[in-house]
Parts: C-alpha cells; structure tokens; sequence
C-alpha cells in the first residue's frame, strides 16, 4: 500500500498548515515545532504567522481516496502532525473550510483528527451532532489532570470513533469514568536530548485498563 507516513497507526498524514502555540505540559518538547524551526520556518506562538500551502498540496488527499477505493480499502489520514486543526485564530478558518470539503470529498480515507484543544471542537468542527462516518477525533492527555479536565469533552463528542494519545505519558491514568467513550488509545514516552522519563508501570496500567474496558490499545515506544 502506498503511503506517506512514517507513522505506524496511519496510512497518510495531512497538514493543513504548520504551526501552533503550546498549551500544555505535553508541548514542552514539541517536535512539529522543533522540525519547523530546524526547516526555517518561523510558526510557532500567538505572534506568528502559519505556514500555508497551494492546490498540489491540498489534491493529495483526493488521490489517496482513489487508491483506497480502488483497493476497496478504508486508508487512514492523521490530520495534522504539524499543527493543531482547532488552534482558535481567525486567519485558520478559511483553511479549516477547505478541510471540512475536502474531508467530504475524500469517504474512503478515515480522517483522525487529534487535537489538545476538545473544548474548541465543536465551536470550530462543522457537525454538529451528526458527524460524518469518516472522522475519527482523538485528545492528547498526557496525566491525570490533563485526563479530567479534556477527556470530558472529548467523551461529550459524537465522532464515530473517539481515541486518546497517551503521549509522552508523564503520569499514571485511571481511565475509568471515560472508559465506554473510548475506542483506542495510543501510548508512548517521550524521546529526545531532554526527554521526561515514564514508568513501564504506567503503561502497563494503561494496557490493562484497556484489556478490562475492551478498547484498542497501542504502545508506540517507551521513550528515553
Ligand atoms: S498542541 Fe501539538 S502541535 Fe501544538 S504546540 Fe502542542 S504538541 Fe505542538
């Protein structure tokens, strides 16, 4: 199968834009922004202009839907590595509109949108309570404050699929008040010169949270 991401839990990424701002612990050692920066491009933080992108860049996602239609096929896209799809900021509108056609051009590819940001997600996401079968939408919690205070909302959310990325896990999570609103989690430490350290405790406490609860589990690395 033809793909473009390195990542393992997907066929495909697709960046809207680049750039963001940090809101939680979990940025601190953001690689998009690392990446962005060690390529030039200066797009990070309240003040900065995102990185946008042309027509060639946008029909990519069309042509990967023909692929997997032709495979009779369901690919995944992970939307986006290098920016976060609800960052609130009016000059991202227009582009997110071009993201929502382009999400309903394209019903062979499950588009999994994952975002810090699920207070914003229904503000910005066009849906409503009737979320197209091709949308996935996933929050990162890396502990357990983070854990209370988004997995909430992403609960209260009726995408057909709901993930969590547990990455970097920096603390224990008890999952369970959430656990029927979830359908995957994906889990992993940090790497890097200054990663934070996890414990093999808590991803197994994970794993087994997810075993109990029936919920897909993926454990990407245990980090430096
Ligand atoms: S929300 Fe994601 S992309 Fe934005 S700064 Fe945090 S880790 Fe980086």
């Amino acid at each position: 199968m033809a793909r473009n991401s390195k990542i393992e839990w997907t066929t495909h990424t697709f960046n809207p834009w680049w750039g963001c701002v940090r809101v939680s612990p979990a940025c601190k050692h953001c690689y998009a922004e690392a990446w962005a920066k060690r390529v030039g491009q200066n797009v990070w933080g309240v003040g900065a202009e995102r990185r946008f992108f042309g027509e060639k860049h946008w029909a990519d996602p069309l042509r990967w839907d023909g692929v997997a239609r032709a495979a009779n096929e369901r690919h995944r896209v992970f939307c986006a590595s290098m920016a976060d799809v609800f960052e609130d900021r009016r000059d991202l509108d227009p582009w997110r509109e071009q993201l929502w056609t382009l999400i309903a051009a394209t019903p062979s590819l499950d588009w999994l949108l994952l975002t810090k940001r699920p207070g914003l997600v229904q503000h910005l996401a066009p849906w409503g309570n009737e979320w197209p079968y091709n949308v996935w939408l996933g929050t990162t919690v890396e502990d357990q404050q983070r854990a209370d205070e988004q997995l909430p909302k992403l609960a209260a959310i009726p995408a057909r699929v709901r993930f969590l990325s547990a990455e970097p896990l920096l603390g224990p999570i008890n999952l369970s008040p959430w656990a029927t609103a979830l359908d995957w989690v994906i889990t992993g430490g940090e790497s890097g010169p200054k990663a934070r350290p996890s414990s093999p405790s808590w991803f197994l406490d994970l794993l087994n949270q997810c075993m109990s609860a029936d919920i897909a589990f993926h454990f990407k690395q245990w980090g430096d």
